[in-house]
């Protein structure tokens, strides 16, 4: 028997593994069996037959009637459904439940104006009830009758014509609860423009009595029956007509006029169209009309996708007798639908946006900042399709839900986008700074290489122009278009404001080795001019000055020249170091601490040079030098030979006690014009208020300028202290006497010759 169902005689589904394939589904689904479950497989149908994308672009007829007055072979007929009909053999009820099915006829049957049937019709067979006169149970009916109403746009109520005018008849019974569940459904929403089309097909009718007055008896029975049904509050003045449309049509008996059977149903097939309201046949009130029956306002507005979710949530509202709440009941589906439908479309932004996380959060684990390129195009593109995908889907769901959903997701997709964002402006902030400052180190580098001769300032200048311009391209490539937080506006300024903060410290840097070679230059030319003095000492005509008797003047102005060649040397190194300084946009307070540190540091390099020439050793090897001078030379520099009679007593005298007073001139530095020590303190300065701890953290103190170091200028200036001063004056002593020893020794050793 091919018409027959797999499975259904026992009321059971089949297993969801056995429905695995369009082929198992020939006889449509059934949404709810003989027991009222609902099948859970219902969605699975859907998709199979390609409904499930079709957002509002489908459509629901139910089909209404007693039992075995033809329906499911009407649908079938019409619809290409294989919904099963009774045998004339068995004679015993077939459909169970509701039946589901998606209309077969294709498009192909047009008519001639070339109007064809609406997309994705969905029919429900409905299980029918025999004659109410046998009292059976009315709850299914009752049951399946809301269930149509809430979902279907059209009702096909299928009646014999020699039923029609027996008011106390079955159909009479079953309408009525169509008519009062009808309002129950509008109890918790009155203000709905929601209405159905009722259908009649006239079956075997002959056309005795034309379909007119058929129709209008149809209508006066159903008003009749309206005013006797109890309404809510509220809805008591209401009439059928706010609620419902009326069609008629008439079929002839399929055994006895099969041609015209099919025939009238190829025809009647075609009314299943997209329609629109048409003023004239609303006059008409039910008129017979060629229009398609398919008018925008009976449709349920519930999304393809969301179709057997709804259904579903219905249907247990139903058979768990509660009040069926349909704004509830499409809110909840929203709800449903638009946290799948966000879940989903996360999957693809997940797919699209987590490598580019995880890369930069292990690039921050590892404190290597990087900046990922392409980022700002994938999430742009992500962001984009994320959400637009999110708008296709659920804007077709309540509207509430709907954007607050939208809302919900933007709030996630740009939470993680704006971490990505600020995670990669981090990054070209950090490596920017860190490139900056190579980049210019190694201009630097290469600069000395080649002599020394480069612009300081154009290399800074030209790096933080090219880093500015690095930075803000990867900020600009990453911003995502149209949304609060992808701007960088703030993140520019503390950009710029480190670039001249590490510029800053790489002047100073260069500064420091500008100093350092300054400090190196003073330091050979004090070394060489200091020690040309020191010399001097040793020939008793210090300075190389023209021999002068008695006072030696140029012994005492030893000091002076020194503190001179010092000032002078100083001066002309601050010189260089001025030029070079401001060659490099060095601000003048930055100038003025280089020349007052330069200044600090070549007294030191002074002070330095002159202990190595004062330690112990050489300067007795000094003072005897220029004892022997003045005791072995006369005046004109000419070598003595002693001879008895010369007053070798009086020379050596008079050369030991020149010499010594060298010891008490040369123990303290004080110029001999105001016999004072150097105004070293005015000549240094005071510290420039600009001078930062770093400025002074590697210079020695100094007497006398430093006054908290408890050290006086006085001291400052204590070449020799007075112990020192003693000892050498004794050990002078003894090394003069030798020398006069010797040269008794060699007066006499003459005189015996
Ligand atoms: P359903 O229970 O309403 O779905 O009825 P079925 O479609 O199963 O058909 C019940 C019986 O009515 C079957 O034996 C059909 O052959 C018969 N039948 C179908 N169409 C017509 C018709 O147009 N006129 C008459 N008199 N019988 C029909
Ligand atoms: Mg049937």
């Amino acid at each position: 028997n091919p018409t027959a169902p797999p499975v259904m005689a026992n009321g059971h589904f089949a297993t969801v593994a056995d429905q695995g394939d369009a082929a198992s589904y020939e006889h449509g689904v059934q949404a709810i069996d003989g027991d009222k479950e609902f099948n859970p497989n219902l969605s699975k149908y859907l998709t199979l037959e390609d409904v499930t994308p079709a957002g509002f672009n489908y459509h629901l007829i139910s089909v209404f009637g007693s039992q075995s007055t033809g329906k499911s072979t009407l649908l079938n007929q019409l619809f290409g459904t294989q919904f099963s009909v009774m045998s004339e053999m068995e004679r015993r009820q077939t459909t169970k439940g509701i039946w589901l099915s998606k209309n077969k006829k294709q498009a192909d049957s047009a008519t001639a104006d070339g109007s064809r049937m609406a997309d994705n019709i969905l029919v429900m067979d409905v299980e029918g009830t025999d004659g109410r006169e046998r009292g059976e149970d009315q709850d299914f009916e009752r049951k399946s009758a809301l269930f149509a109403l809430a979902t279907s746009e059209v009702l096909i109520v299928n009646i014999w014509e020699h039923q029609v005018g027996l008011y106390q008849g079955a159909n009479m019974g079953l309408l009525k609860t169509v008519f009062e569940v009808n309002l129950q459904l509008f109890l918790k929403d009155k203000h709905t423009t929601h209405r159905s089309l009722l259908f009649f097909v006239i079956r075997d009718f002959i056309g005795t009595t034309p379909l007119k007055n058929l129709q209008k008896t149809l209508l006066e029975d159903l008003s009749r029956l309206w005013d006797t049904i109890s309404k809510p509050a509220g809805l008591e003045k209401s009439t059928i007509h706010d609620y419902f449309d009326f069609q008629f049509y008439g079929l002839p008996h399929k055994g006895y006029q099969p041609d015209q059977f099919v025939s009238e149903t190829k025809k009647l097939g075609l009314r299943f169209r997209e329609g629109h309201r048409d003023p004239k046949r609303d006059a008409l009130k039910g008129e017979f009309s060629e229009e398609g029956v398919f008018l925008p306002e009976y449709h349920r507005r519930i999304p393809a996708d969301g179709f057997a979710h709804y259904a579903e949530g219905i249907w247990d509202q139903i058979v768990n007798n509660k009040d069926l709440d349909l704004p509830t009941q499409q809110e909840l589906l929203a709800q449903f639908r638009c946290d799948e439908i966000l879940r989903e479309v996360m999957v693809g932004f997940d797919e699209a946006i987590i490598a580019f996380e995880d890369k930069q959060n292990e690039a921050v684990r590892l404190g290597a900042p990087e900046v990922l390129g392409g980022l700002g195009v994938a999430m742009r593109t992500a962001r984009s399709k994320t959400v637009k995908g999110f708008e296709t889907e659920a804007s077709r769901y309540h509207k509430g839900v709907y954007q607050r959903k939208k809302a919900e997701l933007e709030g996630k997709v740009d939470t993680r986008l704006k971490a990505l964002f600020h995670g990669q402006i981090s990054a070209a902030h950090k490596s920017g700074i860190r490139d900056f400052s190579d980049a210019v180190t190694n201009a630097v580098k290469s600069g000395q290489k080649k002599g020394g001769n480069y612009d300081f300032a154009e290399i800074v200048n030209e790096e933080s122009k090219v880093s500015l311009e690095k930075f803000e391209a990867v900020a600009r490539s990453t911003v995502v278009e149209n949304t609060s937080w992808s701007n960088y506006k703030q993140e520019l300024k503390l950009y710029e404001k480190e670039l001249s903060e590490v510029s800053a410290r790489l002047r100073r840097d260069e500064m420091r080795r500008l100093a350092s070679r300054v400090e190196r230059w003073v330091q050979s030319r004090l070394g060489e001019s200091v020690g040309v003095e020191f010399n001097g000492l040793g020939s008793g005509r210090a300075g190389g000055g023209a021999p002068e008797d008695g006072d030696k003047p140029t012994e005492k102005a030893f000091w002076d020249r020194i503190w001179n060649v010092f000032v002078e040397t100083v001066l002309d190194a601050e010189r260089r170091f001025t030029d070079r300084a401001s060659s490099f946009d060095a601000s003048l307070e930055e100038v003025d601490v280089g020349l007052w540190r330069l200044r600090r540091k070549s007294w030191g390099v002074l002070r330095a040079k002159i202990d190595e020439e004062m330690i112990e050793g050489n300067l007795l090897l000094k003072l005897r030098e220029n004892f022997e001078d003045k005791f072995r030379y006369d005046d004109d520099g000419v070598p003595r030979i002693w001879r008895p009679t010369d007053d070798i007593e009086g020379i050596y005298t008079r050369a030991r006690e020149s010499t010594l007073t060298l010891i008490p001139l040369l123990s303290r530095f004080r110029l001999a014009e105001t016999s004072a020590a150097p105004p070293l303190d005015r000549w240094i300065g005071h510290t420039p208020s600009t001078a930062s701890p770093a400025d002074e953290e590697d210079l020695a103190p100094i007497g006398g300028v430093d006054e908290d170091e408890g050290k006086s200028l006085e001291e400052e200036m204590t070449i020799v202290g007075d112990s020192k001063r003693q000892e050498l004056t004794v050990r002078f002593k003894k090394a003069a006497d030798g020398v006069y020893v010797e040269a008794k020794r060699s007066a006499i050793g003459g005189m015996t010759q």
